[in-house]
């Protein structure tokens, strides 16, 4: 009945919201695919963002723990100096295809903040840089093995989901190729349409630092290149991917073997320097995303060692451009929009570098120490874990940490945690339907003290009906 109450609840308090995914999804089968992953119960949709709020189409003010998957998290939604300088470009030129004094004005700042990049290519989304780093450090070795490791995700090109979280997609028994049981993994490749990667292209290293060390130097003649993340939403601890991320980037370095850091999480979080920069992890590239990208606009970005980025095919004469040239560039890679919003909303955190990184760090550590207290009051083993300053994994977890991505991914419980996030929606929150949030400049203070309130209220809820 509790389970009834609540979804007849927010049914009714998103009338108007649901009425519009509805025929959204009714066109669906003719026409599109609907994307309803965003929150697929209860679709929002919205009429305005600002700052840190949502009006829906029903009325409803929800504070926006989602943000754009994350990629609004700098000043939350419509930062009013980013829309001015937007819309100035805006009325200046659209289109792309040629180069525009922003490129040169958003390249000098990235010097500011990523100073250990010699060189940047832009593109559109984290997918697009995973993939255009592999590409380029495949041309670079002329080899094509790519060594990841066991539950980093790197976007959604093939190599990018092998081995990835649980509960990307939300499904935990749904994982991707590498990832099913005994057996399944055929199966598991033809329901996701994600091939098995030939082992000529793929190797997967465990989270452990020396059998991983040791697949690398047994592979050391084939790998074009290792990737990875500092901190991964399906592997969040750093207490234990630092460590490892550090003997292997540097037993990269001495066998010569590119090292790329995926960066699309992380890029701009932790510090201006992102994890590399926190952390001390050197890397040949790195790839940055979602934040990159100013009010949303669609940008990513390779970075790092020249000697890499130059083996992208720049001109249209094939005579001067022989030799180990590849092309990472699409149609709308680096438009000049996205560059110009990325440029203010970069410029903006500039200007706040000094307070910007304390004050989210602090308001984070404040949401610990309260959720930290109320385990001890009461119990409940409600944890926000990882990703320092701006992103937490939620979940009803008995452990501070695992050293396993598998140990963890099976800790968590996602009916519970999806139970969660539609309380919290009832109170007010707007989230991912992933065990996963995304706090930044946007929230205030109290903005995260009501967020604590409405988990902990909404744990001892769950608590009482019996969940997790
Ligand atoms: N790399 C990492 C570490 C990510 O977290 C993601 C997306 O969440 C990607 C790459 C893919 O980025 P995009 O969704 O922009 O393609």
């Amino acid at each position: 009945q509790w389970l009834i109450d609540l979804f007849s609840e927010l049914a009714e308090r998103q009338q108007a919201s649901t009425a519009a995914t509805e025929k959204l999804r009714a066109r669906d089968a003719a026409t599109h695919v609907f994307w309803p992953f965003h929150s697929p119960q209860f679709p929002l949709v919205a009429r305005e963002a600002h700052g840190s709020r949502i009006l829906d189409a029903d009325g409803n003010t929800y504070v926006d723990c989602h943000l754009g998957f994350g990629a609004q998290a700098l000043h939350g939604h419509s930062p009013e100096p980013v829309v001015r300088y937007v819309t100035e470009q805006l009325a200046a030129t659209t289109g792309n295809g040629y180069c525009h004094p922003v490129e040169q004005q958003l390249v000098d700042l990235l010097g500011e903040f990523v100073p250990h990049c010699e060189k940047f290519a832009f593109l559109n989304s984290g997918t697009d840089a995973t993939a255009a780093a592999i590409r380029l450090a495949r041309a670079h070795t002329g080899r094509r093995m790519v060594a990841k490791f066991e539950g980093s995700l790197h976007g959604v090109h093939d190599l990018g989901m092998h081995n990835t979280a649980f509960w990307y997609h939300g499904h935990p028994t749904h994982p991707f190729p590498g990832n099913a049981p005994d057996g399944g993994v055929e199966r598991q490749s033809a329901l996701t349409g994600v091939p098995l990667a030939d082992p000529r292209d793929l190797l997967v290293l465990p989270n452990d630092p020396v059998r991983a060390v040791e697949l690398i130097e047994r592979h050391r003649g084939e790998l074009a290149c290792v990737i990875t993340e500092a901190a991964s939403s399906s592997f969040p601890f750093v207490e234990h991917t630092v460590p490892l991320l550090r003997s292997v980037s540097e037993r990269c370095r001495a066998l010569r073997i590119p090292f790329v850091l995926d960066e699309v999480l992380t890029g701009f979080r932790f510090g201006p320097g992102g994890a590399a920069a926190h952390f001390g992890i050197e890397a040949d590239l790195y790839t940055y995303g979602k934040v990159l990208s100013g009010l949303g606009i669609p940008l990513s970005a390779v970075g790092g060692r020249a000697a890499l980025l130059d083996h992208t095919q720049t001109s249209g004469l094939p005579l001067t451009d022989i030799g180990r040239k590849t092309c990472v560039q699409t149609t709308h890679a680096g438009n000049h929009l996205a560059l110009a919003a990325s440029y203010a909303s970069l410029r903006l955190l500039h200007e706040q570098r000094d307070t910007y990184y304390t004050e989210t760090r602090a308001k984070v550590d404040g949401i610990q120490r309260r959720l930290a207290a109320f385990r001890g009051k009461t119990g409940i083993p409600l944890r926000l874990v990882g990703f320092g300053d701006f992103i937490g994994s939620f979940g009803f977890l008995e452990k501070d940490s695992y050293d396993d991505y598998r140990a963890f991914a099976g800790a968590v419980n996602p009916i519970a945690f999806f139970l969660l996030t539609l309380m919290l929606r009832r109170r007010g929150f707007y989230t991912l339907s992933l065990p996963m949030l995304f706090t930044g400049g946007a929230h205030s203070t109290e903005d995260l003290d009501s967020l604590v309130d409405a988990v902990t209220d909404s744990a001892r809820e769950l608590g009482r009906h019996g969940f997790p």
